[in-house]
């Protein structure tokens, strides 16, 4: 599923020498600029709490769901529609850290460029994190422990969500809605 992205996330290692990544530098080394119309890698800031859904007609479908905080999207690629009531559990396999900027992003990405297809806007909204004191002072440090709540407030999902990794590498999550 190379158009949903296989980085994982977080630092690259070159000789045993630790790399310093910035936040966007896995998202833009795998787009080319002058070909693809998604936005750039700007960095953002501020303590927005959006999120979005676009569904992706690439290789395969799927729907990225992306939630902001620190000044990126946090990114997963959901491989089937994201579920509206609870009892459905989809597989996100975590993506690369977007920038502020794809919140609004629409159109078809060309042939020959990573992730090629049409990107739609299928959900929008904000969400609120549901954090349960220690250890998990935050969005990222939660994410970063492998599991993360919230509620969402969007045009087609309502409610208590869960994403939650069980590969234990940050990459292969499940994503469901709460009971009640
Ligand atoms: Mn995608």
């Amino acid at each position: 599923m190379t158009d949903c992205g296989d980085s994982s996330p977080g630092g690259a290692e070159t000789g045993g020498v630790e790399v310093f990544r910035m936040p966007l530098d896995d998202y833009r080394e795998k787009r080319d600029f002058a070909r693809t119309p998604e936005p750039g890698p700007a960095a953002g800031s501020g303590e927005g709490r959006r999120f979005v859904i676009q569904k992706h007609d690439a290789t395969r479908l799927h729907y990225d769901f992306r939630l902001e905080d620190e000044g990126v999207l946090k990114s997963w690629a959901v491989t089937k529609e994201p579920p509206s009531s609870p009892g459905i559990k989809r597989l996100a396999i975590r993506t690369e850290d977007h920038p502020l900027g794809y919140i609004d992003f629409q159109g078809v990405i060309p042939e020959g460029q990573y992730g090629a297809g049409t990107v739609e806007i299928w959900d929008s909204g904000t969400y609120t994190p549901i954090l349960e004191g220690e250890p998990d002072k935050n969005v990222a440090q939660a994410i970063d422990r492998g599991a993360l709540k919230f509620r969402l407030e969007g045009k087609r999902l309502n409610g208590g969500y869960v994403l939650y990794n069980f590969d234990k590498k940050g990459k292969e999550w499940f994503f469901f809605k709460m009971k009640g």
